[in-house]
C-alpha cells in the first residue's frame, strides 16, 4: 500500500488525540525509530523533541530494553494478576519502593496514567470512608492542572481546559485553588498559597485529598512553580487532615533534575502516581504507590478491599521493561545529562525572550518552554509540515512551543531543536 493511501485511510477512519474527524489533522507516518530519531515513510529522519510525550527518556530502539522485552516475550507476555503473581511485578515493586520516599510501601499497578490517578482518588476516598469520615469525598486541585482523560481524572483537571461545562451532569464538582505563580523559593510570597489555604480551611471536612503535579504543571500549560509551595501544601494537608496525592506521571524519572520532583521540596506524599517514562516509553504502564498508613487505613473497616483490578494489571512484559529502564537510568549519569541539557536550553532558548511574539521563555531540567502571546491555531495546516521540514518533531499546543528531549540527546541535535523553534516563530511572524 502506498503512503498516501495509508494517510488517506488514516484521515478518513482513525481518531488521533484531541482531533476532529471533520477536520482531520495532518499526520506523518513513522516507520521506525532509533536513538533520538524517527524515520518517516517518505525516508526522512526527524529529531524527536517530545520524547513521545515525556516517555522515551533513553531514546528509541534501546538495545537493553529491546533485549529485556524479547526475553520476557519468550517467557510469558501476560498472565492475569488475580490470584497469580510473577517475578517482573515483584522486582518492579521492589525497585519503586526502593527509589521513592521510605513511607511509600504499597504499589498498585495499572495500565495508564489516567488509571493511576483514578486509583489514587479511590484510595483517598476509601481511606476516609474506612475511618468513618464518609463526608470526605471531594478533591482539592489546582487551576491549570492536568491529570488525565478518564472521568475521575478529568474532574480534577482544570475545568476550562477540560471543558467541564460539556460534562457538567456527569462530573463530580471538586475544588480548585488558583495555580501557583511563584517560580523561585527566594521570591516566595505568602499570597501564592492564600487561595489554597482558604479552600482547605473552609472545606477540610469534605476534602479527601489534594491532588497536584509537583513543580511542573504539564499539559495544563507547562507552568513551573517553586518547592516552597509544595512544602506549604504538605503542612496544610497535615494540619487539616487531608491526604496529599502527587501526580508525578510527567515529571518522574529525572525530567526535572531529580529522580522525582517532590524530592526538591523534601516532602513525602501519602499517594504517588507514576507513569509515562516508567517503561522508558516502550509500553503503557503506570503505578500508584501509597504509605502503609493509607493502605492499612483502607483495610481498617473489616471489608476494606481496594476496588480496582484492571485486566492487564501488572502486565509482565511492561513490568520487565520498566525494571530494565530503571536500571539503565540509574546506571547512567542521568543527573549530569539533564543538567547539561538544562544549561544548553537556557543558553539557546533564553535569547528568544526578546522576540515580538514571545511572552515568556522558561527552562527546568530537560524541559524547555517558549510561550507566545497568541495561541498557535491547530487548524493552521502549514505548521506540522513546516516543523517536519526543519528535521524535527515538535508539537506546539495553544500558546506553547516546548521540548523535552530524550536524555541521550547530543549537543548538535538539541541545537537543531532549539533552532527549529526560532524558525517556527519567525514563520508565524510572517503569517500574522
Ligand atoms: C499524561 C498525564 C496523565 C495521564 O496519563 P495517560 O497515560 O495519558 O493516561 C496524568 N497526569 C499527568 C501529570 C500527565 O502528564
Amino acid at each position: 500500500m502506498k503512503q498516501n493511501d495509508n494517510l488517506d485511510f488514516d484521515a478518513r477512519h482513525i481518531w488521533h488525540p484531541y482531533s476532529s474527524v471533520a477536520y482531520p489533522p495532518t499526520n506523518h507516518e513513522v516507520v521506525s525509530a532509533e536513538g533520538v530519531r524517527l524515520t518517516l515513510a517518505d525516508g526522512r529522519t526527524i529529531i524527536d523533541g517530545m520524547s513521545s510525550w515525556w516517555s522515551t527518556i533513553h531514546g528509541y530502539n534501546h538495545p537493553r530494553l529491546n533485549r529485556a522485552a524479547k526475553q520476557q516475550i519468550d517467557q510469558m507476555s501476560h498472565v492475569m494478576f488475580g490470584g497469580l503473581t510473577h517475578q517482573p511485578a515483584i522486582e518492579l515493586a521492589r525497585k519503586l519502593i526502593d527509589i521513592t520516599a521510605p513511607p511509600l510501601q504499597k504499589v498498585f499497578f495499572s495500565d495508564s496514567g489516567s488509571i493511576a490517578v483514578e486509583v489514587a482518588i479511590k484510595m483517598a476516598i476509601q481511606y476516609w470512608f474506612a475511618q468513618g469520615k464518609s463526608k470526605k469525598q471531594r478533591l482539592l486541585s489546582l487551576r491549570n492542572g492536568y491529570h488525565g482523560d478518564t472521568f475521575g481524572a478529568m474532574a480534577v483537571s482544570d475545568p476550562e481546559n477540560g471543558m467541564h461545562n460539556m460534562f457538567a451532569e456527569v462530573l463530580p464538582t471538586h475544588l480548585f485553588a488558583p495555580a501557583p505563580t511563584c517560580v523561585n523559593d527566594d521570591d516566595w510570597q505568602d499570597n501564592d498559597i492564600s487561595g489554597f489555604r482558604q479552600l482547605i480551611s473552609e472545606h477540610n471536612d469534605e476534602i479527601a485529598a489534594v491532588i497536584l503535579e509537583p513543580l511542573v504543571q504539564g499539559a495544563g500549560g507547562m507552568r513551573f512553580y517553586c518547592p516552597e509551595y509544595l512544602r506549604q501544601v504538605r503542612a496544610l494537608c497535615d494540619q487539616y487532615q487531608v491526604l496529599l496525592i502527587l501526580d508525578e506521571i510527567a515529571t518522574n524519572f529525572g525530567r526535572t533534575g531529580t529522580l522525582f520532583a517532590y524530592q526538591q521540596a523534601d516532602i513525602c506524599p501519602d499517594i504517588l502516581c507514576l507513569g509515562k517514562a516508567l517503561t522508558g516509553g516502550y509500553m503503557t504502564l503506570a503505578a500508584t504507590l501509597c504509605t502503609d498508613k493509607v493502605a492499612q487505613g483502607i483495610a481498617a473497616d473489616g471489608c476494606g478491599l481496594l476496588m480496582h483490578g484492571p485486566t492487564f494489571m501488572a502486565n509482565p512484559l511492561a513490568c520487565r521493561v520498566a525494571c530494565e529502564s530503571i536500571d539503565v537510568l540509574l546506571e547512567s549519569d542521568w543527573q549530569q545529562k539533564v543538567k547539561i541539557i538544562e544549561q544548553q536550553l537556557i543558553a539557546e532558548l533564553m535569547p528568544y525572550q526578546t522576540m515580538d511574539l514571545v511572552k515568556d521563555v522558561r527552562v527546568k531540567g530537560a524541559i524547555g518552554v517558549v510561550e507566545l502571546h497568541q495561541p498557535i491555531d491547530d487548524q493552521m495546516d502549514w505548521l506540522p509540515t513546516f516543523i517536519v521540514d526543519q528535521g524535527v518533531w515538535i508539537r506546539p499546543f495553544r500558546k506553547l512551543i516546548y521540548i523535552m528531549p530524550p536524555f541521550i540527546i547530543e549537543t548538535d541535535d538539541l541545537s537543531q531543536l532549539t533552532g527549529a523553534i526560532v524558525k517556527i516563530i519567525e514563520q508565524l511572524a510572517r503569517q500574522i
